[in-house]
């Protein structure tokens, strides 16, 4: 297995736990990738823990919303995700070490037929890590707070955290060997067959022969800003929230062995807020509630404020390629939304650290006009755009965009306002602009795979011994991101699949 994220570990606890000699390689010196930043969702319906908390849906339902959503291309992937999902989640619990359950979390397109608007996403139980420190030692940390992660209330581990925690101390159970600052540099290749793996590490060049293959989970590329520019300009790598360790490298490897690509220019979107430093937070969902909106390079406001992440920042991201500047964008909220929810640093009736605005990613104004002219947009374009939202607002009604209509939108509304929880005027000064740029929590194009998670050639044809899961294969969704817990659900579920090949 190659990475040390929810995929490769689920990979790799199901191979050992069916006898299978198993190796774990992370390049980094410690386990968990991006999944140990993230919430640990995985979107996978009809799953037992779906049916424990009795969540209403049918296979005819889910194939509903994704003909929706994400469409039919690749429609045998998303099959094979859709018939293994319940059961690779059964297969997990049968260790003692794994237990999941549903958390709500809306399907991320309510509007489409077949949503399910309380959410088809489960989640490891948190854990309890007394007695465990010494094998979770190794795991990556949370994002710091201020960066859309938490500080953890430890020995209680969570979110991502808690699933590969959980991972790591039944792998510790198993004759598993899990070797960090361990990287695959190229694959071997015999007689047509992927049969090894040459890696370096703190103890210099080595190789792992692989009788039943390679297993590539080994996340994406959104820390290479070279590749980045490449396949996503005018994009780079600068405002990823992917952990260290997203280049590539396997990526690469697989592409030297003859693999096949696909989706190189996606990425799973995020709007990220900036900070004094240059990086971007995950934290956004105060765009949910009233007495804000955000605005284009043109003053004009481009999509639902409320929309899921991935369609939003997918929305900047698709604005700029038309021409109009979307990067950055501006957050704007005025004194009432400051007071009541936050804003940037700022806790509700605090001041907004001077940093942050000496850095200009914050920008305060006592009008409209006057914040436009900070920011860089037309004056009479940012006040024709708030003078428009107040109009409706004054209603409960977003005409121009809907925002609020969606069950979606009201999760992360203000359900004290009435008669709309997303929508309310911005009256008051001082106004505050806060600086968007288009994110990512991590690309999800790569190897081209078949519904055993196989690594295709560009002929089509199978290239034997290779497979690769989660951000290293190009994933099933296509350009659609349809509910929490998409990327780590697809890491284990395609990981598995690769697994049950290797078994034979
Ligand atoms: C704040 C945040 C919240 C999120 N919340 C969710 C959520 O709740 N649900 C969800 O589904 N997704 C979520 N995501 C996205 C999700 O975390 C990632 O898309 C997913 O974890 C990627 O999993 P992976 O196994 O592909 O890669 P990773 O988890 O990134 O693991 C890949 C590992 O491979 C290692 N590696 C890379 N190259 C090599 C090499 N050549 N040799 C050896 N090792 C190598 C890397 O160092 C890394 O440790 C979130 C992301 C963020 C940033």
């Amino acid at each position: 297995m190659v990475g040390s994220g929810a995929g490769a570990l689920a990979g790799a606890l199901l191979a050992a736990t069916a006898g299978l000699a198993t190796i774990v390689i992370e390049k980094t010196d410690q386990f968990g990738g991006t999944t140990a930043y993230s919430g640990g969702g995985l979107w996978i319906p009809l799953s037992a823990p779906n049916q424990r908390a009795s969540v209403p849906d049918s296979r005819a339902d889910v194939d509903t919303y994704l003909d929706a959503c994400v469409g039919q291309e690749h429609r045998e992937l998303r099959d094979a995700y859709l018939d293994a999902g319940p059961g690779v989640i059964d297969e997990l619990e049968l260790n003692p070490w794994l237990e999941f359950e549903w958390r709500p979390f809306p399907d991320y397109f309510c509007e489409a037929p077949g949503a399910q608007t309380d959410g088809r996403s489960i989640y490891a139980l948190n854990f309890d890590a007394t007695g465990h420190e010494e094998t979770i030692a190794d795991l990556r940390q949370p994002l710091p707070p201020e960066r859309g992660g938490w500080k953890e209330p430890f020995p209680t581990i969570i979110g991502g955290r808690a699933l590969l925690a959980r991972l790591l101390v039944a792998l510790s159970e198993t004759d598993a060997v899990l070797l960090k600052e361990t990287e695959l540099q190229s694959l071997i290749v015999e007689d047509g067959r992927v049969v090894g793996a040459r890696c370096t590490g703190a103890a210099g060049e080595s190789t792992i022969q692989a009788a039943r293959g390679v297993l590539l989970a080994a996340g994406g590329f959104e820390r290479n800003d070279q590749r980045r520019h490449r396949d996503q300009a005018p994009l780079g790598a600068d405002w990823t929230l992917g952990a260290p360790g997203g280049m590539g490298s396997a990526l690469e490897a697989a592409e030297q062995a003859g693999a096949d690509t696909g989706l190189l220019e996606e990425c799973w979107w995020a709007p990220g807020l900036m900070l004094p430093n240059g990086t971007a937070s995950f934290r956004l969902f105060e765009r949910g509630k009233p007495g804000s909106i955000m605005v284009n390079g043109a003053g004009v406001r481009f999509a639902n404020e409320t929309w899921p992440y991935d369609r939003l920042g997918r929305a900047m991201v698709d604005g700029h390629a038309s021409g109009v500047s979307h990067i950055p964008c501006w957050f704007v909220a005025d004194a009432d939304h400051v007071e009541r929810y936050g804003f940037a640093t700022a806790r509700p009736g605090r001041e907004v650290d001077q940093e942050w605005i000496d850095s200009g990613v914050v920008v305060r104004a006592d009008t409209v006009e006057e914040l436009a002219g900070r920011i860089g947009v037309p004056a009479d374009a940012l006040v024709a755009t708030v003078a428009e939202w107040n109009a409706g607002a004054a209603d409960g009604k977003d005409p121009r965009f809907g925002r609020g209509e969606l069950a979606f939108d009201r999760f992360f509304g203000d359900p004290s306002v009435e008669p709309n929880p997303c929508v309310g005027p911005l009256t008051r000064g001082p106004y505050w602009a806060w600086q968007v740029n288009p994110a990512d929590l991590g690309t999800k194009g790569g190897v081209r795979c078949d519904s055993h998670g196989r690594a295709l050639r560009p002929d089509g044809s199978v290239l034997p011994g290779l497979y690769a899961a989660g951000n290293t294969m190009a994933s099933w969704t296509n350009h659609c991101y349809p509910g929490p817990g998409s990327p780590i659900g697809s890491g284990v579920v395609f990981a598995a699949l690769a697994v049950r090949d290797m078994i034979g």
